[in-house]
């Protein structure tokens, strides 16, 4: 379920180059011809039409967005994870989700371009959808995702995954849809993100966004796409209007990188600011909605070698790395493999020993306190105390007792000195 209610994506009227003078015109259609790249004969049959499922007509006129689809997001429907997986269940489906976007949001149909169903049936959302799907070009506006309605091929899912996974056939289909909406738009599998990657919210649920790396393997065989075109990473084009946890990453790598913003998750007028001197000192084009471009997320993410480690703690005195092996980034260190900090378990490689770690820092704390103890006995031996040669000898006996095993029980029968 969404609770954003704004269907208008203002983002595609710019970059449609209409600009805000005429937000007013949303609504009505632009036209597109069929695309050139349709693939003819294209075997879509499979997805339910909206007259197929007897789909209502759209409240208001829709519209063809005029700015290229670049990624999918998938979704699921905080709905109850039934156990009828039949068509009828799909086709019910299908009607509550688009009598609760139409009626309950306010929306002109149904948000997203795709359903899912937990049976495996695949029917099409938003009216267009299809349509649109086999010319391969220019998606419908959608109301799935503030920000990306124009760009972005929405998928809802039957259900609810925070903590449950999909059924296999709902995974089966999801797969299916991909490829296909990968095959007619271009996109590849790493172009597949989750809701959240994009707004604040639980959807599309942890449990199935851990599935994710799977879906996109899958997706990536059934495309034939060779690893060798794989890029190593497919960064959130962020912009201005988003508001989710990825807008704190990148707070975190402007603070890191000396700007006064606040990490809060909202893309605030310090943020563009921050982005745009960023884009502007780097010699990447400077984009009015400070888009984090690809450029952009490479050039602010610090580099790391392989054996990269978490940020070094500033609790984390006893370990230094070897020479050679800091980074020049500032506050950045480079652990090397088989090396523990043993302090400050903060550190992302301590974290995998934290319990060792612990019975380390208890005994050598028992060490230690041992040590001090002894030292002020001898310290008052040598100033001349009355018994001095008794206390230099127990000194001498405690500090050899402490480094041997037992020593951490012994202390605690002696008592603090
Ligand atoms: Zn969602």
């Amino acid at each position: 379920m969404h609770v954003d209610h704004s269907e208008v994506d203002r983002r595609t009227l710019l970059r449609a180059g209409l600009g805000a003078a005429t937000v007013a015109v949303v609504g009505s259609e632009l036209a597109f011809p069929a695309a050139a790249q349709a693939a003819p004969g294209t075997d879509l049959d499979w997805i339910i039409s909206c007259d197929e499922w007897d789909a209502r007509p759209p409240k208001d006129p829709l519209s063809v967005s005029a700015i290229p689809t670049n990624k999918i997001i998938v979704h699921h429907m905080a709905f109850p994870n039934v156990t009828d997986y039949s068509r009828e269940q799909a086709v019910k489906l299908a009607h509550d989700c688009q009598d609760l976007h139409m009626d309950g949001n306010g929306w002109s149909d149904t948000g997203q371009h795709f359903t899912v169903s937990r049976g495996g049936y695949v029917l099409e959302g938003r009216r267009g959808s299809l349509e649109r799907l086999e010319a391969g070009d220019r998606q419908m506006i959608s109301a799935h995702c503030p920000g990306e309605n124009g760009r972005a091929i929405g998928i809802e899912n039957e259900g609810t995954y925070v903590t449950e996974t999909p059924p296999q056939a709902l995974t089966d289909s999801l797969v299916k849809l991909c490829v296909a909406i990968c095959r007619q738009y271009g996109l590849h599998a790493h172009d597949i993100f989750g809701h959240w990657d994009f707004r604040t919210t639980e959807c599309p649920g942890a449990a199935f966004y851990r599935e994710f790396p799977a879906l996109r393997r899958r997706v990536y065989a059934a495309l034939g796409t060779k690893l060798g075109d794989v890029p190593a990473r497919r960064w959130p084009d962020l912009w201005r209007f988003v508001n989710s946890p990825s807008v704190r990453v990148v707070q975190h790598l402007l603070t890191f990188r000396g700007y006064a913003v606040t990490v809060s998750g909202t893309f605030d007028a310090a943020t563009v600011a921050a982005v745009q001197d960023w884009q502007a000192r780097n010699g990447i084009p400077v984009d009015v909605d400070a888009t984090l471009t690809t450029p952009t997320w490479e050039t602010l993410a610090p580099e790391l070698d392989q054996h990269a480690a978490a940020r070094r703690s500033p609790r984390c005195r006893r370990f230094s790395p070897p020479r050679g092996t800091r980074s020049p980034s500032p506050g950045r260190t480079t652990t090397p493999p088989g090396r523990r900090c043993r302090t400050c378990r903060r550190c992302t490689a301590c974290r995998a020993t934290a319990s060792s770690a612990r019975a380390r820092g208890a005994r050598s704390s028992a060490e230690r306190s041992a040590r001090r103890s002894s030292t002020a006995e001898f310290a008052a031996a040598v100033r001349g105390t009355p018994h001095r040669r008794r206390a230099l000898a127990a000194a001498r006996r405690r500090a050899s007792t402490a480094s041997s095993p037992g020593a951490d029980q012994r202390r605690v029968a002696v008592g603090p000195v």
